[in-house]
Formats: C-alpha cells, sequence, structure tokens
C-alpha cells in the first residue's frame, strides 16, 4: 500500500489519457506511430545488400573500360570521337542486349520538351529569346558506326538511351568489347546553360572548353534497378558504372589541358620550362607554383596554332572522364599531404579568374582534399582539378568546373570570393560523393548533392580555420548551407510546393532545398543534435568505407547509420526524408505545484477509480495556486513541512544517514510542450533561475512516442525558474519560435519580422 502513493504519480497522466481515448476512440487504426520501424518503406535486406547496410555476399558491380581517341576541331566547335568499350558482366544474370547513355542527345533540335510553359506578365530578354526567337541549338550525338570486330552491331536509340542487340546474350561473368564512332556540335555553355561546352571570349576570339557528357556512356545495371535507363531530363544527374580509361585527346597545339587522369606524356605536351615548375610544385606544401604564368597565356591567347598536340591520359577505378583545354589557361599546382599520402591541388584558369583565382583556387582544393579524407576515407586518386568556367559549377572524377569571377578591373565582393570558395570546396569535395561512393544520381539527388552539402559546411568550417586571413573579418566562414536556421524559410513554406528528399530529381519543385539544403541540415542536426559528434562521425566514415568504388542506395545510408552507432533513426529518417513535416515545438503552459495531505476533489476521484479512499490510502495531494485547498503559508514552506503524510513516510523508510542524502526541492513545475509540426525531435530548454543561473536540459525524442500532440513534465527544483526557452541555440529548424518561451514573448508582427529578415 505503501508504494501506491508515488505508483499514482507515475500513472496519473496515463490514466486520464486511457479514459480520454476510451469515450471518444471508437475504430480500430494500423500503425502509424512516428517510431515504427521502416519495414515497409525500406527494401528488403538481401544477399547484394544486407540489413547492416553493408554489401553482402552476393553484391556484385559491372565495369565499363574505355579507350578514346577524341579530336577537337577547336574553329568549328565539333568533337570526335572513336571509343571501344569493353563492358564486364559480373552479375549472375545473362544480359540479351547493353544500354549506352547518350546525354548530349538532350540538345538534339527536336528533343522532347519536359516543362510546360505560359506568358508570364514579366520576362528576362534572355529567357524570352532562346525560348521564342532561337533557333535551337543542332546539338545531339551523330552515331557514325557502332560495331563488334568490324562488323555492325544492331541498335536503336531512343532519346538519350541506345540499346546494343548483340548477337547473343552476354553470358554472367563475360566481357564483351564493341566500338562506336561519333561527333557532335560543342555548344556554348554560357549562353546554352550546360554542364559542358566552351565559353567564347569576345576580345580574344578564343574559347575555354569544359567538356563533359561528351562520349557515350554505359549505364549502370544493378540488383536494384535492373538496367537505369531512365531517360536525361536535365535535372537528375549520372548513373555510371566504374571502370579504366585511356584517352588520346587531340588539340591545337598551344593548348593547355587538364583532365582526369594520369598525364602519360607530359614531357611531349609540357614545355622544359613547364617541366621544371612541375617538378617544383611537387616539393611545394605551402604555397601553389604557376606553371603556366599569366603573361604566357596571354601571349598564347594570340597564337592560334594550326598544329595540334594530342594529351594522352590514364585513369583507373574512375566513373567518368571529363576534359578541359584552351590555349587561355592559367596553370597552377601545389601538393598536399593526404594522411600521408601526397596528392596534387590543380587550377586551371583564364586571366578572367585574376587575381581571385591564383590566391584560392588551389589552396581550396588542398584544404578540401583534407577535410572530406579526415570524415570519410583517403582520397585515392593523384590529382583534384579545379577549372574557372563562368557560372558553371559541376564535378567529375579528378576535375571539377567552378564560378567566381572578378570584374574586368579585378575587383571582387566577398559575396563573390566565398561563393567561389565555396563551389570549389563543393565541387572538389564531389570526388568522393558520388564519384567514389558511387550512388545514382538519376534517381537520388540528395545521396550526393545532400550528403556532399552537408561534408562541404563542415569542411568550409575548416577551411575557415586553416585561413583565417581569407575570412577576417569573420571569427566564422560564411556558410550558404547546413545551419539549421537556413533551412526554416524552405521547410515552412507552402507544403504545394515542397516534395520529400526521397523524390526523383526531376519532380521536385526547389532542387536547391530539396537535394541540398535540406538533407544537408538534416544530417548536420543528426551530427551536432541527435547523434552527437563522436557516434555520428564513425558511422559516416563506416558508411564512406564500404561503400567507396561501390553503388549504395538510400537504405545502405540508413541503415549503416544505425548499425555503427546504436541508434534507432528510423523515426528521423522518415520524417526528415519522406515527409514534409517540419519542426515546430512549443511551450504551452506551465504551472508550479505544492502537496498537501488535505484530500482534493480530483484526488479522491481518482482514487476511486483505483477502487480505493483517503482514508485507506495515505496519499499525498498535489495542488496548483489555484486550487481552493492552497494558501499562501505554503509557499513559504518546505516539502516535508507541506506534508505530514510525505513526513511520515521518511520517517519510516529512511535511516538517519540516508534521510540526510534526500532531497527536498522547493518548487514543482509542470512544464506541458506542444507540438504543432508534424517532425518528432528531441525537447532541448534552457531554465533560466531567479539567481540569474541557468542550465540546458535534453529530454530526448522518445518522449514523444506515446502522444504525438502534447507531452509535460515535471520539472523539481530548489531555485525558482524565471524563464524557460525552448531550442535556445535554433539547432533544430524550429519553424516558428513565436511559442518557443515561457513566460510568452510578445508575439512579432509581420512588419517586425519583415524588418528583422532584411537585416540578416
Ligand atoms: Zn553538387
Amino acid at each position: 500500500m505503501l508504494c501506491s502513493v508515488f505508483l499514482m504519480f507515475v500513472f496519473a497522466g496515463v490514466s486520464a489519457q486511457e479514459t480520454e481515448q476510451k469515450e471518444t476512440r471508437q475504430e480500430g487504426h494500423t500503425n502509424q506511430n512516428k517510431f515504427r520501424q521502416m519495414y515497409q518503406e525500406l527494401a528488403t535486406p538481401n544477399q547484394y545488400r544486407t540489413a547492416s547496410g553493408a554489401p553482402g555476399p552476393a553484391y556484385y558491380q559491372n565495369e565499363a573500360d574505355y579507350k578514346m581517341d577524341i579530336v577537337l576541331d577547336d574553329k568549328n566547335s565539333v568533337l570526335t570521337g572513336e571509343e571501344t568499350i569493353t563492358y564486364h558482366n559480373n552479375s549472375p544474370q545473362d544480359l540479351e542486349y547493353l544500354w549506352v547513355q547518350l546525354d548530349q542527345n538532350i540538345r538534339k533540335k527536336d528533343a522532347p520538351q519536359k516543362d510546360g510553359d505560359g506568358m508570364a506578365p514579366v520576362a528576362t530578354p534572355g529567357r524570352f529569346t532562346s525560348n521564342y526567337m532561337e533557333e535551337p541549338f543542332d546539338g545531339g550525338f551523330n552515331i557514325k558506326e557502332v560495331s563488334h570486330d568490324g562488323s555492325p552491331l544492331k541498335y536503336t536509340i531512343h532519346q538519350t538511351m541506345m540499346r546494343i542487340d548483340m548477337p547473343q546474350p552476354l553470358k554472367a561473368g563475360e566481357s564483351y568489347t564493341f566500338d562506336i564512332n561519333w561527333s557532335y556540335n560543342v555548344n556554348n555553355h554560357v549562353t546554352n546553360r550546360a554542364r559542358s561546352g566552351y565559353e567564347y571570349f569576345d576580345k580574344d576570339g578564343n574559347k575555354a572548353y569544359v567538356i563533359a557528357q561528351f562520349f557515350p556512356r554505359m549505364a549502370v545495371y544493378n540488383d536494384v534497378e535492373g538496367w537505369q535507363n531512365y531517360q536525361f531530363w536535365g535535372n537528375g544527374e549520372f548513373a555510371l558504372p566504374f571502370g579504366d580509361y585511356e584517352v588520346n585527346i587531340t588539340v591545337p597545339a598551344d593548348h593547355v589541358m587538364e583532365a582526369t587522369g594520369e598525364l602519360q606524356n607530359r614531357k611531349e605536351v609540357y614545355s622544359k620550362e613547364m617541366m621544371k615548375r612541375y617538378e617544383q610544385a611537387k616539393k611545394s606544401y605551402d604555397k601553389p607554383v604557376v606553371i603556366v604564368t599569366q603573361e604566357e597565356a596571354e601571349a598564347a591567347e594570340k597564337g592560334f596554332s594550326n598544329k595540334t598536340k594530342t594529351w594522352t591520359y590514364k585513369a583507373d577505378m574512375v566513373r567518368d572522364f571529363a576534359f578541359s583545354t584552351s590555349r587561355k589557361f592559367i596553370l597552377d599546382m601545389m601538393a598536399v599531404d593526404v594522411m600521408g599520402k601526397d596528392v596534387m591541388a590543380v587550377s586551371v584558369y583564364p586571366k578572367e579568374g585574376n587575381p581571385l583565382w591564383e590566391e584560392w583556387s588551389t589552396r581550396a582544393v588542398a584544404s578540401t582534399l583534407k577535410s572530406y579524407s579526415e570524415h570519410t576515407f583517403q582520397y585515392p586518386y593523384h590529382k583534384a582539378v579545379s577549372v574557372h568556367a563562368k557560372n558553371q559549377g559541376m564535378e567529375y572524377p579528378m576535375i571539377c568546373w567552378n564560378y567566381g569571377r572578378p570584374d574586368e578591373e579585378g575587383n571582387y565582393s566577398d559575396r563573390t570570393k566565398f561563393g567561389m570558395i565555396s563551389v570549389i570546396i563543393h565541387e572538389v569535395g564531389h570526388n568522393f560523393f558520388p564519384m567514389i561512393v558511387n550512388s545514382d544520381e538519376r534517381q537520388w539527388g540528395w545521396m550526393d548533392e545532400g550528403i556532399n552539402t552537408f561534408v562541404q559546411y563542415v569542411a568550409e568550417q575548416e577551411f575557415g580555420n586553416e585561413y583565417p586571413e581569407a575570412i577576417t573579418p569573420l571569427d566564422k566562414y560564411p556558410s550558404r548551407r547546413g545551419a539549421p536556421s537556413k533551412i526554416v524559410p524552405y521547410m515552412k513554406g507552402n507544403q504545394d510546393y515542397i516534395s520529400p528528399i526521397m523524390s526523383n530529381p526531376e519532380q521536385v519543385y526547389q532542387l536547391g532545398n530539396n537535394a541540398y539544403g535540406k538533407p544537408a541540415t538534416a544530417l548536420n542536426i543528426l551530427r551536432e543534435t541527435i547523434m552527437g559528434r563522436e557516434l555520428f562521425d564513425h558511422a559516416f566514415a563506416t558508411y564512406s568505407k564500404r561503400w567507396m568504388f561501390k553503388h549504395p542506395t538510400p537504405e545502405d545510408f540508413f541503415r549503416t547509420m544505425e548499425d555503427a552507432s546504436s541508434i534507432d533513426l528510423d523515426w528521423f529518417w522518415r520524417g526528415w526524408f519522406y515527409t514534409t513535416d517540419n519542426v515546430d515545438i512549443g511551450i504551452k503552459e506551465v504551472n508550479k505545484y505544492y502537496v498537501t495531505d488535505t484530500p482534493t476533489n480530483a484526488g479522491k476521484e481518482m482514487l476511486k477509480r483505483y477502487g480505493t479512499t483517503p482514508e485507506e490510502t495515505k496519499a499525498l495531494y498535489v495542488i496548483t495556486e489555484e486550487d481552493e485547498e492552497f494558501n499562501e503559508e505554503m509557499k513559504n514552506k518546505s516539502l516535508l513541512e507541506n506534508s505530514e503524510t510525505l513526513q511520515a513516510y521518511v520517517m519510516d523508510n529512511f535511516t538517519e544517514e540516508e534521510r540526510k542524502n534526500l532531497k527536498a526541492p522547493k518548487y514543482f513545475y509542470q512544464v506541458v510542450f506542444e507540438k504543432p509540426g508534424g517532425l518528432v525531435m528531441p525537447i532541448i530548454v534552457e531554465l533560466s533561475y531567479a539567481d540569474g543561473t541557468s542550465e540546458k536540459v535534453t529530454y530526448p525524442v522518445q518522449i514523444w512516442r506515446k502522444n504525438d500532440k502534447t507531452v509535460s513534465k515535471v520539472i523539481p527544483s530548489d531555485k525558482e525558474i524565471t524563464k524557460i526557452t525552448l531550442d535556445p541555440d535554433l539547432e533544430t529548424a524550429d519553424v516558428d519560435v513565436n511559442n518557443n518561451s515561457w513566460p510568452k514573448k510578445e508575439a512579432k508582427n509581420e512588419f517586425e519580422e519583415f524588418k528583422e529578415a532584411a537585416q540578416d
């Protein structure tokens, strides 16, 4: 009987809810609890992909090796290629046909247009002319020949996909070699916004090329999609198998080139002076060494050589190949010690990029390689190249295109500088995701963009620590994405224009927020608030290492993060990745409580439900200042002074020694939290006391597991609480902070909110 007093405290909340449910809820329901396991949403684990999130014993991946001879006709902007593909079928199935991707076909004159359009009251002249006035650009592959051992192969082209019908199926475990000869007209990537093409420089008549998706590439065949032959519509990027490349690229003799892979004939294509500087660069760990100077590049701009030079590259275990070439290029390099291994950080830029590019590009590349390696795995390639291309931010193995250009006088704003450093960190970071952790971008944009934007945020902060002079007078790198508060405007926006992260990139409304900002923020919150850095970093590195040079799926990521940390995260994945719900937790009310021996009506009522009475039960009664049993004197008395029942219990059941250790909190608060937002999150509160001190308390997310709307918490305290603040450091992306404090703050009106937003 004695312990029943305490039992009732504990069960009080539950029994009230139970009664309410009996009265109002009649119909049964399926399990919609936000903490239920994700058996419905996730693919069933199997021999290829295990329940732990690691590759299974039957995991396989097919490979495609390429040998290519590429010729650039600079005058006419035409690229021609002779290509030999050897495809290795490591799958347990025989393949009746092969699918090859023809991404350039998105630029065919008659390519289907995916968007509806309408006449808006305002239009930019550029968009208007390209939509309604210009003749469409005549891009797209001209496929001249598809053959095997000299005999033509049957093939069918549908939009950006080409099916090749082999005379016999390609047996499991066997390889097939075939040739494709092709050419296409290279587009101007500045007027015809694309990831590949040339920029034309009026003043000197030169072009700078950034060339990618330029050759017919094998599609991925795997245990998840079969053939991944979802068309290239422009938003969803690429799904590509790993393979080895040998590529010869012939360009005007006065061009300077960088490309995926190791340059095989450096002595032939570099001058003696360049070779000498290159040898210096290999030993320069603190600053870049200029290999082609601005002066030399400016002289080359005037040459327009009629001779050609062939650059030969080899790359092993890459999923793609890209190159950049121009006679306008300045080239610099420095060595980076990446966890004990020497890697070259390289930059290529026309003079239009200076003075910004000579200052920061190669340093940003070097810093990125170190940061990303620390959080994932040691960067496995021998170099990483940053190419300056107007308006471009695009990634390929070992090489990427980046924007950020000073004005004609060489002046640039902080915005341009940080934009440039950030895009370099981002695109170089893509070497890790998806170039090495080779996810399917065509299906899941967030697996490379979101994960990469998260590591980018971490790497930017580390760059700020490494180069304080770059961020002065700031004390922290001004990251555009990653901090929880930055995603709030998106997450509280119009639900008609928000898609869950788990959506195909072609079908989302705001790709930047959907595939980059929100997943990056979710991972940042996971690291800082939910899992803590130690558990998160270990799990994240485990995922990266498990899937290095492999093809992971979302399940492999979700499962590994749990498997390596012992934290159940199904509620987090479901809420953040599968829904468009947002975080809004508030303080509904706070009450102060006292104890008394005088039976209250509510107390008697409750005892009755347990089949007992005040006389039979030595209970104490909990009241607020509003109850009639309350009198002002109670405020000044201690807990034991207010209840003889409690006093007697303590005397009877504790030794003198034990009694000394009992706490006698003077104040009892019940805080009722409400959750207007759909997402469940831990409750983080800061308690401020009358004596000027404060403390931070976190209640785990599981507090919401039996009630998704409100939950209450009793806070016993020796000190009077004067203020309670929810999420005081803005770490949960709470979309409405008007309900985050007690006593309630005056709600801001719209004008004040506008004023504050404008000041940000
Ligand atoms: Zn990206």
